[in-house]
């Protein structure tokens, strides 16, 4: 039986990628993130920088 705490593991995910670039991003430090609701649905979208950031607002609608 593990002990594994499902809250911890939810907020640390391993492996989030930028939305714009893809690049991985070190989740024990600050990074953006945008929310959004597309489609009836919560979403976030990390970044690796605010550049990042910045350049896929641009490029969403
Ligand atoms: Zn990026």
């Amino acid at each position: 039986m593990t002990d594994v705490d499902e809250r911890a593991t939810d907020d640390a995910r391993t492996g989030e990628l930028c939305a714009y670039c893809a690049e991985s991003i070190d989740t024990s430090e600050w990074h953006p993130v945008v929310a959004r609701t597309e489609n009836g649905e919560f979403e976030l979208y990390p970044f690796c920088d605010e550049d990042c950031r910045d350049d896929w607002e641009e490029s969403e609608p």
